[in-house]
């Protein structure tokens, strides 16, 4: 059964955590998953390693971002009871395992849409739609879950399921290939990596991710979002999905691009009064947000933001 979820229709304010709305509401977890249908065609599952948007239609599924490798058997299985179609696309937001590590197994389970000519071998699973260097970020896994499909300017579309898909390439963010993937007549845009409502944001300067383009990123994820107004109902307006953590709407994706863009000017002015890192990150300039987004330990802490940041701004002048 599909989780229709009752709470997540609530002033911004209240809004629940994904999950949490969604046991509130009643659905019962299938798999350790659970689905909400957040627009008629439109679901997104949670707790598979990343948010997974799921697309359904006459034409078949578009899955945005397969999640994590271990959780592939679950997330299959939610997709048969939300369609009896194959998946047509998948569609990866990031080079990230818990973004990608279903690939393999949701492209084998799917099918090229109009394979065109004799059917071969590559018309027999979906295509992986990829900005291209999740390619070069993926040649140390096993190739079957390699995108089949890459792509290096800054919009690529298709029309499925009676709505345009907009894949929206955005540079140098969380990594230099993210994109944010906007479901039009739905009204939904998956986000990624690029907002992750649990945390600061991860931006992986390793991997060719910046401060500045992460900023770019939300700038554009406000743009594409429309709040509900004049009428302010939560039935309305764009849904934004997080890689990770609650729905948004566009409001919530101001007031994080705000507290980004705010601990951005505060690191610069740090450097441009000639702090070193350590004296930056001693200044503590995510202050008044480490409550909520900031972690002391685990993979992204708040010291280790602040060095993204740091590192950032300081190629930037180089
Ligand atoms: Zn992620």
């Amino acid at each position: 059964m599909v989780a229709v979820c009752a709470t997540f229709f609530l002033p911004h304010r209240s809004l629940e955590p994904l999950s949490a709305a969604a046991s509130q509401a009643g659905g019962a977890p299938s798999n350790g998953l659970e689905v909400l249908e957040v627009r008629p065609s439109f679901f997104v599952s949670a707790g598979a390693g990343a948010n997974v948007g799921v697309q359904v239609g006459d034409d078949g599924v578009v899955v945005v971002d397969a999640g994590s490798a271990a959780s592939a058997p679950a997330v299959l299985a939610a997709i048969k009871r939300l369609s009896s179609k194959p998946i047509r696309y998948v569609i990866d937001t990031g080079p990230d395992a818990d973004h990608v590590g279903g690939n393999e197994a949701l492209s084998k389970a799917g099918e090229k849409l109009f394979g065109g000519g004799a059917p071969n071998a590559a018309d027999s699973v979906a295509p992986i739609l990829a900005a291209e260097g999740v390619l070069r970020h993926m040649a140390k896994s096993p190739a079957g879950g390699w995108p089949t499909e890459v792509f290096h300017y800054s919009r690529k579309y298709m029309y499925l399921n009676g709505e345009a898909i907009e894949v929206l390439h955005q540079p140098s963010a969380h990594t230099d290939s993210d994109v944010l993937a906007f479901f039009r007549r739905s009204d939904v845009v998956v986000a990624g990596d690029v907002l992750d409502t649990r945390q600061f944001p991860v931006i992986d300067v390793e991997r060719g991710g910046s401060i500045q383009g992460e900023i770019a990123a939300l700038n554009r994820l406000v743009d594409l979002a429309v709040p509900s107004i004049p009428v302010v109902t939560r039935e309305a307006g764009t849904i934004v999905v997080p890689g990770h953590g609650h729905l948004c709407d566009q409001y919530d994706v101001v007031e994080y691009r705000d507290m980004v863009t705010i601990i951005r000017d505060r690191v610069r002015d740090l450097i441009k009064s000639g702090r070193s890192l350590t004296e930056v990150q001693a200044a503590q300039p995510a202050k008044g947000y480490m409550g909520r987004y900031g972690n002391q330990g685990g993979a992204w802490t708040t010291d280790r933001f602040i060095e993204a940041i740091y590192r950032s701004l300081a190629r930037e002048k180089a």
